[in-house]
C-alpha cells in the first residue's frame, strides 16, 4: 500500500466549522472577528485561550483534524520530547500544572498529544477552531487596516489581528530524489506519520535521515523490521536520554518545587532550570571538567551542548566536549568501522541540535541493521523495489521512511499568501531571509504577529515557555492598544533593520554558522543562508521584549483610530 507523505487532509475532510458564537454554521458566510489564530499546536492553543479571555472574538484554523500541532503530526515510533516533560508543559495555570501527571522523564508523543487534548478540553478551546482547514491567504486593507483571511474551505473573513502560530517545524521536507514516485512499497515521512501507524513486521525498511526524528525512530523500527538500512548523509551528535518512568515521589517533589523551577527557567538561556557550569572549560582542572561532562551525559540529551558556558563560542572548548562524547559513543558501538561513520566530523558539537536518543547507537550492533554512508555516494534514484546509490549499489526495500526534516522556521508561513501594505508579499520581503522586529512584527504588516518563529528564541529554547512568553506579550500589547484607543501597531523599518543585525551579529559570535543546519536554512536547496532564531537566550530575550512593552512599545508605531 502506498502511504501519503504530505499529511494534507483530503478535500472530503473539510470544512468543519467550529461553534464560535460569532460565526454562522455555514462555512461560506463572510464574518468579522477580532483575531484569527492560525495553528492549534502548543502556541496557537494558548493564544486562543489568552486572547479569548481578554474578550476578543477569536477564530482559530488548523490544517489537522485535531489539536496538537507537532505532536499531532509526528506519530512515528519513538517520538518523544527532548526537554523534560515537567518543563515541556504549560505554566500559565497552577491547577493544570498540579493536576497533570507525567509518566516519564521525557514523555512520548501519545502522552503529549493526550495532554494537549486535555488542555483543549479543560479550557474549552476546540469550539474556537475550524479543523481540517488551512489558511491560504491574509491580505491587508490599507484603508481599514483589517485583514481579509481566506481558507481552503472557501471561507472568507476579516480580522483586526492575524496571529500566525504555524510552527517552526510543521512544513515537511521531502528531498527531490529521482524516481521517488515509482516506489511500490510503503512510503512515509516522520512529520506526517499515518494515523493508523505502520506495521514494519517482516519488511525490509530503509530510513533516510539521521536527525532527531530518524535517530528516535531507528531503534524501534529496527525491532519491528525484518531488516533495516539506515541511509546517513551526515552523522549527528546524539546522547542517551536516560529516560525513566517518574514515580509518585519524584512527581510530588517536582510539583512542590514548580514555582522555583519555572522562575529559574524564565531566567535561563534555554527555558529549563538547568544552567551551565560556573567556570569556562579550561578554568577548571581536567578532573573537574570530566566530572562535569559525565554529569551532563547522565542528565541526558541536548543539555550537553551547554555543559560549559564557552562551549558554543570557543572552538577548543567545543572540541574538549566533543572528545568526551566520542569516547562515550565509541564505547557503545561494537564495530569500529561503523563507529567511524557515526562520529560527526563536519560540525562542532551542539551547533545542530544534539539528539536525545534511546538506544540509538546500540541499534547498530544488531545483525539486521546496516548503516550506509551517503558521503561521496549519494542516493541516485529510487526505483520500484528499492534505492540505488551513485556507485550503482542497489538496496532492495519494502518500505522507505523519510526522516528528512522540515522547511524550518519559514516553510509554513511561506505557504500562506500574506500581503501587507502596497500589496507586498511577506514571502518576497523575506526572500533574503526572515526580517522581523523581535520576531513579532514586520514593517508593512500592521497587526500581524508571527509567534515563536524566526527572530525569537523559539527552537533554541523550550518552546512551550516560548509560546507563553510571546502570547503573554501579545495579550498585553492588544490590551494596551485598546486602553489607549489605538487601531493598530506596526514595527518600524529601522527597528527591523536593527533587530535583524542584532540577530545576525549574535549568531556570528558563536560556532553555529559553522554547521549546515536547518537553523540556517542549509537543508533546503536554494534557501538563503541566514541564522534564523534569536540566539541570545530565552531569559535575555524576555527582558528585551518586556522592556519594549514598558517603554510604550519603542520600535513600533502605534496607529490611532
Ligand atoms: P506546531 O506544533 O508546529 O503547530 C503549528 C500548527 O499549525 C500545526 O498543527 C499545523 O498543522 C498548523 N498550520 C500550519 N500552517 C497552517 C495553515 N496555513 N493553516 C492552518 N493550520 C496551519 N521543542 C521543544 O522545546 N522540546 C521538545 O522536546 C521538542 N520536540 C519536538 C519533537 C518533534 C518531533 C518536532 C518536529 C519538534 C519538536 N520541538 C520541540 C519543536 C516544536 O516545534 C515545538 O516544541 C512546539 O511543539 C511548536 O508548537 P507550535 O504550536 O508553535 O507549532
Ligand atoms: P533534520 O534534523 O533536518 O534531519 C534530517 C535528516 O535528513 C538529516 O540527517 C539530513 O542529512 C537528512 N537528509 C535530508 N535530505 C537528504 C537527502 N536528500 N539525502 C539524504 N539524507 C537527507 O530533521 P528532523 O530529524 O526531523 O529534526 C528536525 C528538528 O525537529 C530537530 O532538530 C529538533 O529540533 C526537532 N525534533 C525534536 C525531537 C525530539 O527529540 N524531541 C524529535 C524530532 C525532531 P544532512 O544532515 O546531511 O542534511
Amino acid at each position: 500500500m502506498k502511504e501519503s507523505i504530505t499529511g494534507s487532509p483530503g478535500p472530503a475532510a473539510r470544512p468543519r466549522v467550529g461553534a464560535d458564537a460569532s460565526v454562522g454554521a455555514d462555512a461560506s458566510v463572510d464574518a468579522d472577528v477580532d483575531v484569527v489564530v492560525v495553528g492549534a499546536g502548543v502556541t496557537g492553543l494558548y493564544a486562543v485561550h489568552r486572547l479569548r479571555g481578554l474578550g476578543h472574538r477569536v477564530r482559530g484554523f488548523e490544517r489537522g483534524d485535531d489539536v496538537g500541532g507537532v505532536w499531532y503530526w509526528n506519530r512515528y515510533p519513538g517520538a518523544r520530547c527532548d526537554v523534560e516533560s515537567v518543563d515541556y508543559s504549560y505554566s500559565f495555570d497552577e491547577e493544570l500544572q498540579q493536576e497533570w501527571d507525567w509518566s516519564e522523564k521525557y514523555a512520548a508523543q501519545p502522552e503529549i498529544v493526550r495532554y494537549l487534548r486535555h488542555v483543549a478540553d479543560r479550557f474549552d478551546l476546540r469550539p474556537a477552531y475550524t479543523f481540517s482547514t488551512s489558511v491560504t491567504s491574509a491580505e491587508l486593507d490599507e484603508e481599514t487596516l483589517r485583514w481579509t483571511v481566506r481558507t481552503d474551505g472557501g471561507e472568507v473573513l476579516t480580522a483586526r489581528f492575524v496571529v500566525f502560530a504555524v510552527g517552526c517545524l510543521s512544513s515537511t521536507h521531502v528531498p527531490d530524489i529521482a524516481g521517488a514516485g515509482d516506489f511500490l512499497g510503503t512510503v512515509c515521512h516522520t512529520g506526517a506519520w499515518p494515523r493508523e501507524g505502520v506495521d514494519f513486521g517482516g519488511l525490509r525498511v530503509g530510513v533516510i535521515g539521521t536527525g532527531s526524528s530518524g535517530i528516535q525512530a531507528i531503534p524501534l523500527i529496527a525491532e519491528q523490521a525484518a531488516h533495516l538500512t539506515v541511509f546517513q548523509r551526515s552523522a549527528n551528535f546524539s546522547i542517551p536520554a536516560g529516560n525513566d518512568p517518574l514515580d509518585e515521589e519524584t512527581r510530588r517533589r517536582q510539583k512542590a518545587g514548580y514555582a522555583e523551577r519555572r522562575r529559574l527557567s524564565r531566567l535561563s538561556g534555554g527555558g529549563s532550570p538547568h544552567t551551565a557550569h560556573r567556570s569556562a572549560t579550561f578554568e577548571v582542572s581536567a578532573e573537574e571538567r570530566r566530572a562535569a561532562y559525565e554529569e551532563r551525559w547522565r542528565l541526558g540529551g541536548v543539555l550537553y551542548s551547554k555543559t560549559f558556558p564557552d562551549q558554543l563560542t570557543d572552538p577548543a572548548a567545543n572540541d574538549a566536549a566533543r572528545a568526551f562524547w566520542e569516547e562515550k559513543v565509541r564505547g557503545l558501538v561494537e564495530e569500529p568501522a561503523t563507529a567511524d561513520l557515526l562520529v560527526p566530523t563536519d560540525h562542532p558539537i551542539g551547533t545542530k541540535r544534539i539528539v536525545t536518543d534511546s538506544h540509538y547507537y546500540e541499534a547498530f550492533n544488531r545483525d539486521d541493521v546496516r548503516l550506509v554512508s551517503l558521503r561521496g555516494n549519494p542516493i541516485e534514484r529510487i526505483e520500484a523495489t528499492g534505492i540505488v546509490l551513485a556507485d550503482g549499489t542497489r538496496v532492495e526495500l519494502d518500505a522507505i521512511v523519510f526522516a528528512t526534516g522540515f522547511d524550518a522556521m519559514t516553510g509554513a508561513l511561506d505557504r500562506v499568501e500574506v500581503r501587507g501594505r502596497g500589496g507586498r508579499r511577506l514571502k518576497d520581503v523575506w526572500s533574503g531571509g526572515p526580517r522581523t522586529y523581535l520576531g513579532l512584527g514586520v514593517d508593512g504588516f500592521p497587526n500581524l504577529f508571527n509567534l515563536t518563529g524566526p527572530g525569537s528564541p523559539s527552537v533554541m529554547a523550550n518552546v512551550v515557555l516560548c509560546a507563553e512568553q510571546h502570547v503573554d506579550w501579545l495579550a498585553d500589547c492588544l490590551a494596551h492598544l485598546d486602553e489607549r484607543g489605538h487601531r493598530a501597531i506596526e514595527a518600524s523599518g529601522e527597528a527591523v533593520e536593527e533587530w535583524v543585525a542584532q540577530c545576525r551579529d549574535r549568531a556570528a559570535a558563536t560556532l553555529f554558522p559553522a554547521a549546515d543546519s536547518w537553523y540556517l536554512g542549509a537543508n533546503i536547496p536554494g534557501k538563503p543562508r541566514v541564522f534564523m532564531p534569536f540566539i541570545g537566550g530565552f531569559g535575555v530575550y524576555g527582558e528585551i521584549i518586556a522592556d519594549v512593552a514598558a517603554s510604550g512599545y519603542k520600535g513600533f508605531t502605534l496607529i490611532p483610530e
